[in-house]
Order: C-alpha cells, then sequence, then structure tokens
C-alpha cells in the first residue's frame, strides 16, 4: 500500500439546481412497498409537504429485493413532522431524524439536508476534510447530492409510482454498479467509513465498484484510523451479521482493508472466512448468531501471540491473554464487554477440548460455551489448525457414551486427571494443550454456533 494521500481537496459542492429525470417505468414491484410509510408520506402531503421514499429501501426495490426497512425523506422540519403524527421519536443528536411509530413499523422521516460546504459560518469540516456535522436543511436536490452512492440517491413517489433520479443512479442500477456521487477521493475524504460502506453494498448487493470508486479506496483507507471505536463497531455488525459477511470479508481482503480493521495475518484469513461462512448460513437458517463468535476467530492468532509471553510469565494474579488481545482490538473497533467475554470463554475452552479425560470431559459438556467453543473447535479443524480426529470425537461426544469413546483413545481407557501438587490452573489451559499440529486442511463442514 502506498503512502496515505491526505491532500485537503475542497469540500464537494452540489452543482447548482438541477432537475431530476422523472422515471416512470422500471420494476418497482408496489407491492413489496410498505403500506405503512406510504401512509406516512401521504399524511405529510395532506400537510402541505413534499415527501418520497428515498435510499436503501428504494436501491432494493428496484434490484428486485424486499427492503428490510423504509425511509421517508421530506421537506418538512422535525418539528412539522411531530405535528403531523401524534406517536414520534425524536433521535440523533446533531441531526433530529424523527421515529413514527405506524403500528409495529417504525418509519424514519428526515429532512432535506444539504453537504458541508467551505462558505459554513460554523466549521462543519476537520482540518483533515472529514465531516464534522451534518445537519443543514436543505433541498431534495442538495439532500440527493450529498448522498453517498448513486444507487442510494433515489426518490421514490409511491403515489405517482415515479422515480426522480438526479445523480444517475437508474443507469448504475441497470448495470449493478456501485458508484460514489462526486469526485471520489473527496467523499472518502469527508467519511471513510464510506468505504467500508462500499464494501458492504458491494457485497450484499453484488455490485461491482466503479473503477472510480474503487480506485480511491488505497490512497484513502488509512482515514478509517481516525473513525471513532463505536462507529466502527456498527459497521463490523453490518458488515459481517447481516447474511454476506464471507463476501465482505473477500472485498476487505482484495482491498488490503482487513489489517486496518484486525491484526490478522494472512494465515487466519481462512479461519475468519470459515466463521463468517457459517454465520451467513445461521442466518439463511433464522438461527442466532453473535459477533462474540467472530470476534474469536478474527483474533484467535492474536490471542495465541499474547499466549506466547503470558505462558511463561503467568500468574493466578497476572493478566488474562483474552483480556489483552480483546483490549488492544477495542481501541480500533469498540466490542462490547460480553462479546469480549464471549470470544475469551470460546479461546479459554480450546485446550481443555484436547484434554480428554473422563472429569475434563464431563465439565467441558456442561460449560454454557460448549456449543460454540466446539463450533470453533470445528473450523479449527477445517482449516488444519487442529487435528481432525480431535473435532470427529467431540462430535461423537455429544450423542454417545464418553466413557467409552475415551477407551477407545490412543492411551486407551478413560483417565482421571490428578490434581498435580502446586499446580496452576491457568498455566494447564494454556497453549501447550492447544493441539495445534497436522490435521491437515479438509472443506468446510457445517458448523453449529450457540
Ligand atoms: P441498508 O439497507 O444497509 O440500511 P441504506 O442505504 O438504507 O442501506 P443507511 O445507513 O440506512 O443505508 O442510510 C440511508 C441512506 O442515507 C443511504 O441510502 C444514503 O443515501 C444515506 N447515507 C447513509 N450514510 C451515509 C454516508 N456516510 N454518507 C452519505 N450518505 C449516507
Ligand atoms: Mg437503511
Amino acid at each position: 500500500m502506498g503512502a496515505p494521500d491526505y491532500t485537503i481537496a475542497a469540500p464537494f459542492e452540489t452543482p447548482s439546481f438541477s432537475l431530476p429525470k422523472r422515471i416512470t417505468e422500471h420494476d418497482i414491484d408496489r407491492t413489496r412497498v410498505s403500506e405503512k410509510a406510504v401512509a406516512v408520506i401521504e399524511k405529510l402531503r395532506a400537510a402541505g409537504f413534499d415527501a418520497y421514499l428515498v435510499g436503501g429501501c428504494v436501491r432494493d426495490l428496484l434490484l428486485g429485493k424486499s427492503p428490510k426497512d423504509f425511509d421517508v425523506a421530506t421537506d418538512a422540519t422535525p418539528e412539522h413532522v411531530r405535528k403531523v403524527f401524534p406517536r414520534v421519536r425524536l433521535v440523533g443528536r446533531r441531526f433530529r431524524i424523527v421515529h413514527v411509530r405506524m403500528g409495529r413499523e417504525i418509519i424514519e422521516v428526515s429532512t432535506f439536508r444539504r453537504a458541508v460546504s467551505e462558505a459554513d459560518q460554523e466549521p462543519h469540516l476537520s482540518d483533515d476534510g472529514m465531516i464534522l456535522r451534518d445537519n443543514l436543511y436543505g433541498t431534495i436536490d442538495q439532500d440527493a447530492f450529498r448522498r453517498d452512492f448513486t444507487v442510494n440517491a433515489l426518490y421514490y413517489d409511491p403515489n405517482a409510482h415515479v422515480v426522480l433520479d438526479y445523480c444517475d443512479g437508474m443507469k448504475d442500477i441497470a448495470s449493478g454498479t456501485l458508484r460514489l456521487i462526486g469526485e471520489p477521493k473527496i467523499r472518502f475524504q469527508e467519511d471513510p467509513v464510506r468505504i467500508l460502506r462500499a464494501i458492504r453494498f458491494a457485497a450484499k448487493l453484488d455490485l461491482k465498484l466503479h473503477p472510480d470508486t474503487e480506485a480511491a479506496i488505497a490512497p484513502m483507507c488509512e482515514m478509517l484510523n481516525a473513525i471513532p471505536a463505536a462507529r466502527l463497531f456498527d459497521e463490523f455488525i453490518k458488515l459481517f451479521l447481516t447474511g454476506h459477511g464471507e463476501r465482505a470479508f473477500e472485498l476487505l481482503c482484495d482491498h488490503d482493508l482487513v489489517e486496518i480493521l484486525f491484526p490478522l495475518p494472512p494465515h487466519g484469513e481462512s479461519l475468519a472466512k470459515l466463521a463468517l461462512a457459517s454465520t451467513d448460513q445461521r442466518l439463511k437458517e433464522n438461527k442466532p448468531v453473535t459477533p462474540g463468535f467472530l470476534i474469536a476467530a478474527f483474533l484467535w492468532q492474536e490471542y495465541l501471540d499474547c499466549l506466547e509471553p503470558a505462558a511463561t510469565t503467568a500468574t493466578d494474579h497476572g493478566d488474562d491473554p483474552a483480556n489483552t488481545a480483546i483490549a488492544a482490538q477495542r481501541s480500533t473497533i469498540a466490542i462490547p464487554r460480553r462479546h469480549g467475554w464471549f470470544a475469551r470463554d470460546v479461546w479459554h475452552l480450546q485446550p481443555l477440548l484436547a484434554r480428554r479425560t473422563s472429569r475434563n470431559v464431563a465439565r467441558v459438556l456442561a460449560h454454557r460455551r460448549f456449543r460454540a467453543a466446539y463450533d470453533f473447535l470445528m473450523i479449527r479443524c477445517a482449516t488444519g489448525d487442529a487435528p481432525e480426529e480431535l473435532g470427529e470425537w467431540w462430535t461423537n461426544a455429544q450423542t454417545q457414551n464418553t466413557d467409552a469413546l475415551l477407551r477407545e483413545l490412543p492411551s486407551g481407557r478413560p483417565r482421571r486427571r490428578r490434581r498435580r501438587r502446586g499446580g496452576n490452573r491457568r498455566n494447564r489451559a494454556a497453549p501447550g494443550n492447544l493441539n495445534t499440529a497436522n490435521g491437515g486442511p479438509s472443506g468446510p463442514r457445517e458448523v453449529v454456533q450457540p
């Protein structure tokens, strides 16, 4: 990766008023549009305001998908919206967005905004060109141009069944292209999270990045380091826990972005990919998933590295290497504690899974994180990080008599482990027992998270 190009460019200026293309021929299936969202639009219009569906929902409808939620953009201010609807909640600190509750659905209503500009009195850009505040009301065309991608800047009028296109988004929908609006470097500079959004939309919607958008990723990606860790955790969830994590990860690898997010060495990539494939599959089957499992996979190598020195120095009072690995990651991605604990439990169980004594086997099977630890072990086996035989043994141990299975082990009969005098519990679970030897890579298999 070359040195980052931090040239400060002028903020992206909205072209002076432009008329939209009014598209009447399009593929939106009106039956996929939320009636509640239509009702919100109708009510705003009846009160004299302009209102449209906008953003991800219009994009997804045009691509023949069912949107997960519906956003409305309007010229009504939040105060106006509040007067029109009795049941609303104002959210967002700098830019107020209104959540209108309609039965069980929440429709997000936001006022048209415009891009920040150098001429604005209050400083809205940081010294390196990042948007600090994005809270200026604008007109609909200004609202279109301040959005990120052309396919995200389409407005749909459900009554007239017309799409308004200010930024040539329909052309990009037709060709399956994800293209930043405006000058790509400036748009990434304004908000580097757009780089991760580009990867996410490309993965989720199977769009190809426009060459100009793609070319701006490498020079601007180091700016992701300046993004608050809490926002990156939100983006982590959207990237990896919404059903297209494996593809998103591949694209991150293709663009050398993984290392900005995690300390993942290249040989850790196959484990991460299998964990993501398992998560995607579980989401498809409507099974629960947890960020903790992915964190265990992403930071596994880092944890092993942290174990090395700790193995010789750890005492019962010393730091847990698991905490060290997770704490270091938190400076980039704010992992909530409970997910960190989850990953730590999964790691701690790995050496215990390798120690097959009758007492230990019973203990491990009863552990509340056993399913996740087993799942993790299976992924390790599939990458050659643990012997396949160990994974198979634990698969059988869940349905067969474990004493009989223990007798079949080369060591013979079920061993009752004797407590070593002065033995240190923590050190017993440490690296020597990880059993990372051999096994040989094999194809992915079905794995089960808790
Ligand atoms: P998803 O289906 O993942 O919700 P989405 O496009 O609706 O996709 P949101 O994060 O919900 O994504 O944002 C809604 C809309 O707001 C986007 O479609 C885009 O027009 C605009 N937007 C969101 N984030 C940004 C950003 N960082 N910069 C510019 N515009 C943005
Ligand atoms: Mg959305």
